[in-house]
């Protein structure tokens, strides 16, 4: 098996969003084509030199497209373990099977954090309502019902506050296998974007500070408003993290900062094993973008450097809002990008800008 790519070679991603649809773009700037493999057609199959439209069970297509490219990565951690396996014996799956199991599943993903001496919110399995009793009781509230699997933007989870009745709580997360996490009284929500490459070497963007807005992220400044001390915690965190699966690719780490007197203390969310929407801001804002990141760390090349260029300010443009093209491509140093998504539908991440401020 190959394990690195040259100039001409083709990367495989599977899914065909916004996050493919960039990657394709940092791959072509690098002489690489791309081919995407997703279910539904997407903006990314609106820049790539292949697509195939196919379920994640159909092995047919799943073999001709693996046969076609030097190197299957993703843009959505929820990839079936099937799907992943049955192309790692084809061709190398970066990042791989384990960061895609640990990632998938919130009970696995803080088990093994804690284990690698990494905090988290403390948390408790929930199977059942009697569980769920036992975990409130054990964690009290106010605290937060959140499926095993498959949630995101706030989706399978559910706020358990003093009046909070727990049968409908666990009604709301579909009775699924979940997890209870205490609640962390955060100052901020901070990410780590860092690479690993092939050789094993880390390269950390600075830390970023999140804001959500209806549980989708809405703002990313850089730097974070966090302490020397955090900062460098947080960044070595993300590459013990990386080190420990085995990791090759783009890691994201998405982390609370708790400020407890003058003392400040990172506390991990979740990990994302792929690039990030707080990363968008390296597009224009750093020397690598974190796209051509992934590309150079997944075909086995050196990374590049994450250096910033300045202050960065980055927001997306959700739903309606991105509208509103025309009047932000006026705004003098503002950078913007669209996602060729045709219809603004409420929640939709449709676009993004970043302003990026020389520092003094
Ligand atoms: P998640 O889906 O785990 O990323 O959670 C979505 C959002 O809910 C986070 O970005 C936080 O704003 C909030 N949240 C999640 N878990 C906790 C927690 N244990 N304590 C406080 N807030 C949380």
């Amino acid at each position: 098996m190959t394990q690195k790519l040259r100039p001409g070679d083709m990367i495989g991603v599977l899914g065909s969003g916004q996050l493919g649809r960039m990657i394709a773009m940092a791959a072509a700037r690098l002489g690489l084509r791309t081919h995407i493999y997703c279910p539904d057609p997407g903006p990314a199959f609106d820049v790539c030199a292949q697509f195939t439209v196919a379920a994640y069970d159909d092995e047919e297509a799943l073999a001709a497209f693996a046969d076609s490219v030097g190197v299957v990565s993703y843009e959505f951690e929820n990839v079936p373990a099937k799907t992943a396996a049955f192309l790692a014996a084809r061709r190398p799956v970066r990042p791989g099977a384990r960061a895609l199991a640990t990632s998938q599943d919130r009970f696995a993903e803080k088990t093994f954090l804690n284990g690698i001496g990494v905090a988290t919110a403390p948390f408790a399995a929930v199977d059942s309502i009697d569980d769920l009793r036992a975990a409130v009781e054990q964690l009290g509230r106010p605290s937060i019902l959140k499926t095993r699997r498959m949630g995101y933007d706030g989706k399978g989870q559910i706020l358990i506050r003093e009046t909070q009745d727990l049968g409908e709580a666990f009604q709301a997360v579909g009775c699924a296998p979940s997890i209870l996490e205490g609640f962390v009284p955060f100052a901020r929500e901070v990410s780590v974007i860092g690479a690993r490459g092939l050789d094993g070497s880390f390269a950390a963007y600075d830390v970023c500070e999140n804001e959500h807005e209806d549980h989708i992220l809405a703002h990313t400044m850089v730097p974070a408003r966090v302490s020397e001390a955090a900062a460098l915690a947080a960044t070595d965190m993300a590459g013990h993290i990386a080190a420990e699966l085995d990791y090759v690719g783009v890691i994201t780490v998405e982390m609370f900062l708790v400020e407890d007197g003058m003392e400040q203390r990172i506390v991990v969310n979740e990990i994302a094993p792929r690039v990030h929407n707080s990363g968008h801001w390296t597009l224009d804002g750093a020397v690598t973008s974190q796209f051509e990141q992934h590309v150079r760390a997944i075909c086995g090349w050196p990374l590049g450097s994450p250096r910033r260029h300045g202050r960065i300010e980055m927001r997306n443009l959700i739903g309606a809002q991105g509208n509103d093209w025309e009047r932000l491509l006026s705004q003098p140093g503002l950078c913007l990008h669209l996602y060729g998504k045709h219809e603004a539908r409420p929640r939709r991440k449709m676009g993004h800008w970043t302003k990026v401020t020389p520092e003094g």
